[in-house]
């Protein structure tokens, strides 16, 4: 069965280590949105021009032309087995655009994972990333600590906090991300695809709920 499935999860909330873990075991190609749009654009075709031209003149790319690339990515071999979206949709018009790119394609959304996970927790997870100032390695100063306070255990670079991780910062993102998404939770809500998973815990416990609510959803259906 073709397992077409979206992930959605405020900055920190574990999306990226959850993907990774997940798309290899389900056979499915994970499809971040904003990479994706940078390869299109590096490749150079005809679609990579028409989105490098609104990326130049820093003009939002319209969902119209997400659509077509979204939709000629589902059609690559890759993608056979099935997605896991991360970063479209983000709202319920491209929500409902993307059912009829997939209804083209004789699929539909599967399921809609979304990490739920409380602002305190971002904070204390985001708050304690530094990273080295001249090679990028980065560290976690309670999980990961460097050996010298403030320096890089491999290049003896400053160790600095990226703007985005500073606490003032973590939390705007995360009251923006809530109202902007909470109209996409409630979209897949009432369609009764939305699986939301406690991100408060380890990844590997992550990952066994994700697959089991995946499971007990998929059981429904039949
Ligand atoms: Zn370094």
């Amino acid at each position: 069965m073709v397992k077409d499935l979206i992930i959605l999860g405020a900055p920190g909330a574990g999306k990226g280590t959850l993907s990774a873990d997940l798309c290899p075991l389900l056979k499915i190609k994970h499809i971040s949105t904003g990479d994706l749009l940078r390869e299109v654009v590096e490749s150079g075709s005809a679609l990579g021009q028409e989105i490098g031209g609104y990326i130049k003149t820093g003009a939002l790319v319209p969902d119209e032309v997400i659509g077509r690339m979204i939709k000629e990515q589902l059609n690559t071999a890759e993608c056979r087995n099935g997605v896991l979206l991360d970063g479209f949709p983000r709202t319920p018009p491209q929500a409902e655009m993307l059912e009829n790119i997939l209804a083209d394609l004789q699929r539909r959304i599967t399921a809609v994972f979304f990490l739920n996970i409380e602002q305190e927790q971002v904070v204390n997870r985001l708050i304690h990333r530094v990273s080295c100032r001249k090679c990028g390695k980065p560290y976690h100063l309670i999980n990961l600590p460097p050996k010298k306070s403030g320096i890089c255990d491999d290049c003896g670079g400053d160790l600095i906090q990226r703007e985005d991780d500073r606490e003032e910062t973590i939390r705007k993102r995360f009251a923006t991300f809530l109202e902007k998404t909470q109209p996409l939770i409630d979209f897949y809500d009432r369609k009764k695809l939305l699986l939301p998973i406690n991100a408060g815990n380890n990844p590997q416990e992550t990952l066994r709920i994700a697959l089991a609510d995946l499971e007990a959803l998929l059981n429904n259906i039949k």
